[in-house]
């Protein structure tokens, strides 16, 4: 048996998508750029798709932007607002210890730049609230950018509260929405967002595409330099394929939203099932929390030893996000959430999706225990947690 509970890495390219995308590579091949009829036939595709991807987001075609994905969203959105409030004298930024990296090492980026940066505690439920949002904001803050749900513990954030903060004090508000789009409902104008990144790998399009949703006046620079696609703010042929089969994709997920219900089911009973392992905790809010995302910590192992054992038993998961593995660095955010670095270590991420089955439930409800179980056996933390030379944390 084989289970791919790792949806929130990468996700399977829809049969809508594939089937969208196809005419694209070899019937409307032409550049959207060119003049002839062609050209003009797959200019029209571009639009429409953009109309489609605008519409299934409250906003107007001239909002949307496309990009290569959600990184280059993230980056153009916070460039280019830090920015332009540096032309003002502004250099102050709000955002969250727990972000993905595409916002932090920008922000990084920004604070070699001279800009200061303010990066707001998630507590151990894995939040922030507008307050603490409200009392970061400073006369010299030009830009909030708090992501819309995270993408180890899948918390939802209280992102309508927030816009309206950032609103009332006219300061640009743009969100990390990357994990949020094609699985919650979603409405830049009830939200009060300025800008809005997304990501068409995340909701089954293909990978290597996304777009930023960009309020009209809000500043924008480019990071592409070359000729005037995407109204000059993104230069580069357009991937058309990608961007009919993004439009495609966002589509379908947006029509089954009611799938989340089933799915919201499916995570329940993991993550009640895991719940029972002892020294076991969830990560992140049991409540506002996406619908495929169950993350847990296991005392006395480490997560790459799960994650190969799992993967020998069919089961495809992930310790954190896929930015991280491959570093032995526990994942921020994990530490952001006040779990200690041995605890950290121990963790296991599994995201679902509509695809899987109460019979994928099952399987790894009767594997998980008994490789955690296998792994505290061989180990000497566990060894020296029965003994009392260490105490429990969890
Ligand atoms: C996957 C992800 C990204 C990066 O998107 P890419 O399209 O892979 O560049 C950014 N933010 C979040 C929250 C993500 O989950």
């Amino acid at each position: 048996m084989e289970v791919y509970v790792d949806n929130a890495a990468t996700t399977k390219t829809s049969q809508t998508a594939i089937a969208a995308m196809l005419p694209y590579f070899d019937k409307i091949y032409a550049n959207p750029s060119s003049l002839h009829t062609p050209g003009q036939n797959a200019k029209e595709a571009l639009e429409n798709a953009r109309a489609r991807i605008a519409a299934c987001l409250g906003c107007t075609p001239r909002e949307i932007l496309f990009t290569s994905g959600g990184s280059e969203a993230d980056n153009q959105a916070i460039r280019s607002v830090a920015h332009a409030g540096a032309k003002k004298g502004k250099k102050h930024i709000i955002s969250t210890a727990f972000e993905h990296h595409a916002v932090l090492h920008t922000l990084k980026r920004l604070e070699q730049e001279g800009f200061q940066v303010t990066l707001l505690d998630v507590g151990s439920s894995g939040t922030v609230t507008a307050q603490q949002v409200a009392q970061a904001i400073r006369p010299d803050t030009c830009l909030v950018t708090v992501m819309y749900a995270n993408n180890e513990i899948g918390s939802i954030l209280p992102i309508e509260a927030i816009g309206r903060v950032c609103r009332e004090a006219g300061i640009p508000f743009h969100t990390d929405a990357v994990q949020a789009v094609g699985h919650l409902p979603m409405d830049v104008e009830k939200d009060h967002i300025d800008l809005l990144s997304l990501s068409a790998h995340k909701f089954h399009g293909p990978r290597g595409v996304g777009a930023l949703y960009v309020r009209r006046r809000m500043p924008l620079e480019n990071l592409i330099d070359g000729g005037a696609q995407e109204r000059g703010k993104r230069a580069g042929t357009e991937n058309l394929p990608a961007i009919v089969g993004m439009a495609a994709a966002l589509e379908e997920a947006c029509a089954n939203l009611d799938a989340a219900t089933r799915v919201t089911a499916l995570r329940d009973k993991l993550i009640a099932g895991l719940g029972q392992i002892p020294h076991s905790a969830l990560n992140g809010d049991p409540v506002h929390r996406l619908p495929g995302n169950v993350s847990f910590c296991f005392e006395g192992i480490e997560g790459e030893s799960l994650l190969l054992l799992l993967d020998a038993q069919g089961i495809y998961a992930s310790s954190g996000s896929a930015c991280t593995s491959g570093s032995l660095d526990p994942s921020h955010v994990l530490l952001a959430i006040g779990r200690p670095h041995e605890v950290a270590h121990g963790s296991l991420r599994l995201s679902l999706d509509w695809e899987n089955t109460q019979a994928d439930v099952d399987h790894i409800l009767t594997v998980v225990p008994q490789v955690v179980s296998y792994l505290r056996s061989m180990s000497p933390v566990w060894r020296d947690l029965q003994t009392g030379k260490r105490n429990f944390i969890l």
